[in-house]
């Protein structure tokens, strides 16, 4: 019989995310009960955005959750290696033989003639995607453009079936464990691009390829990926390959059922490992998510998720992924901990890494340890206790205070990379476009993140904090403020469009 394998395939490129645990954890339990195997493999093809950074903390972040994986590119096992950017030259021979056997073609279309191509579609109103041109190419010319050194990316060949043909042509049918079959034309599919300008694959080709060589035999993997299937389907068919079976997740969802987003909600586990959140319960919340137990207990653990698991107990409503249940559920384990449990996991929680950073910056203003506590306190609260009054007293108007805390967030938000370098140099050009003194446009930030205006340097505070947690409190600080209206947020967001093109800020206060 065969083994089954599943797997999680993480691409570094952010914060660990709650929703790659969510996926990781399914994977799991569905690979334990059949008694097979789960695979950790990183997906880091996008090399502009993965980072080393990511991945180590994808990794760690996993495995503070508990889900261990068999094989991985940190354990290793006999598919290695596990990450993509060291099997370039599986993915060359892959494509090349899609060429060979004319499934795959060379396209030397310039940006120019695809942006001009994209803006006719979208006029017609018609859906956007490649037309074909360089699959007329004759052999030769392909071969004489490709001598000459002309850049070219390789696409997929996709049927392009006539409108009349019968719906069995027209149509890719894919099927899902959870969703039964599913049914895309194949005019939505666009002829993807399999292998870059660089060499590199895409995530199409590369995810297909390394499922297939490492024998993944089922792949459970969000809903975003549905619209993908029928070109994987495509691909594994080229090949001559069996398709695993697939499983697409509901999508986990913020409390207003919008797609769960770090603009709303924490996302970052490690904003959960910080805040003080036990594995334990966090993987419980997760199994939570669409699944429940036979006896619809809601405390349970990892052991009694895989023993009970049954994956066609997911349902595909929109499960919300909401803080309050979360803590009100971490409250549950907490309280049930023996005692010595309880002060293992409060040390635990203490993290001898983040000590010594928060330490480092408290050591020159104190003359008692004991003052520690009033200097250092912020780091370790979940949020600080503000008031309506907590900003009283500093030079910025209120606008002012509320649109450079806005902006800042917008811009905060956008940043992959999380160090003090990236976090000065955002508050810094906001500060200039803002045309206000350095002193009191920092003041804010010093209420919001530590509560007082007289805390050790903000900027290296927030970067020690990480994103979420630094996020977190500047929304609960404009929340305080009165929260942003419509009305405000329309012109905030003329302004951060001011800001980001360069300009200057200052009639701010003016114009509200
Ligand atoms: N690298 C993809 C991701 O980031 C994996 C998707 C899949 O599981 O196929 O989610």
């Amino acid at each position: 019989m065969t083994v089954v394998r599943t797997r999680v395939a993480p691409s570094p490129t952010g914060d660990p995310h709650v929703g790659t645990a969510y996926i990781a954890l399914f994977n799991l339990c569905f690979a334990r009960q059949h008694g097979g195997q789960f695979i950790l493999r990183i997906e880091d093809t996008d090399q502009v955005r993965s980072t080393p950074e990511s991945e180590a903390q994808i990794l760690a972040s996993l495995k503070w959750l508990g889900l261990n994986w068999d094989e991985g590119p940190d354990v290793g096992g006999p598919y290695a290696p596990y990450r993509q950017s060291e099997r370039s030259e599986v993915y060359r021979v892959h494509t090349q033989q899609l060429i060979d056997n004319g499934h795959a073609f060379h396209c030397f279309c310039s940006t120019g003639r695809l942006d001009t191509l994209r803006a006719e579609q979208m006029a017609n109103k018609q859906t956007p995607g490649y037309d074909g041109h360089c699959t007329h190419l004759s052999a030769d010319e392909v071969a004489r453009r490709l001598a000459a050194g002309e850049s070219s990316v390789v696409r997929m060949k996709v049927p392009r079936p006539a409108v009349d043909a019968p719906a069995e042509e027209r149509l890719c049918v894919v099927n899902d464990l959870l969703r039964g079959t599913i049914e895309i034309p194949w005019e939505q599919v666009d002829m993807q691009v399999l292998m870059k300008a660089d060499g590199l694959p895409t995530y199409h080709l590369a995810n297909v390829v390394d499922d297939h060589l490492m024998a993944i035999t089922h792949v459970l993997r969000g809903e975003e990926w549905i619209s993908s299937a029928p070109k994987h389907k495509l691909l594994y068919d080229y090949f001559g390959w069996e398709m695993p079976v697939l499983c697409h997740m509901p999508l986990l969802r913020n409390p207003d059922k919008s797609k769960l987003s770090k603009r709303k909600n924490p996302t970052s586990i490690t904003y959960y490992q910080r805040m003080g959140y036990l594995p334990e319960a966090v993987l419980n919340y997760l199994g939570r998510m669409g699944w429940s137990m036979p006896d619809e207990r809601e405390q349970f653990t990892l052991v009694d998720m895989i023993a009970n698991f049954d994956v066609s107990r997911v349902s595909l409503g929109g499960p919300i992924f909401d803080v309050e249940k979360l803590s009100w559920l971490n409250g549950q384990w907490l309280k049930a901990l023996p005692l010595p449990e309880f002060v293992a996991a409060f040390q635990r929680w203490a993290q001898p890494e983040f000590l010594s950073r928060v330490a480092s910056q408290i050591q020159t203003r104190i003359s008692t340890l004991s003052e520690a506590v009033d200097w250092a306190g912020f780091f370790f609260a979940g949020n600080v206790k503000l008031t309506e009054n907590s900003f009283d007293g500093l030079k910025l108007s209120p606008e002012q205070i509320k649109a450079a805390l806005q902006l800042a967030l917008w811009e905060l938000e956008l940043q992959s990379q999380w160090d003090h370098s990236v976090i000065h140099d955002v508050l810094q050009r906001l500060n200039s476009a803002m045309g206000i003194k350095m002193r009191d446009f920092m003041a804010p930030f010093f209420i919001s993140i530590a509560g007082t205006p007289s805390a050790p340097p903000i900027m290296e505070a927030m970067a020690i904090m990480g994103p979420d947690m630094t996020r977190a409190r500047l929304r609960d600080a404009i929340a305080i403020l009165g929260g942003v209206s419509k009305k405000e947020t329309k012109l905030l967001e003329k302004q951060l469009a001011a800001f980001r093109r360069g300009d200057s800020l200052t009639e701010i206060e003016e114009q509200s």
